[in-house]
């Protein structure tokens, strides 16, 4: 990871922003003990209107 707060993929984990491959079982305080999980439709759209606003902006958002 090369930015400190790293966009999740569009299709990474509901709960816990990991991709499919390499989840496994994951915890996190508001899911517990969970298997990937799709995320919702909102997450995705969120997610990639995030790495495209990265992308666009090359310098930090002040
Ligand atoms: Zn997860």
């Amino acid at each position: 990871v090369t930015s400190p707060r790293a966009i999740a993929e569009p299709s990474a984990c509901r709960h816990c922003d990991l991709p499919c491959h390499g989840h496994a079982r994951q915890w996190t305080q508001a899911a517990g003990l969970h298997p990937w999980t799709a995320p919702t439709d909102q997450q995705i759209l969120a997610r990639m209107q995030a790495r495209r606003a990265a992308r666009t902006t090359p310098t930090a958002i002040t």
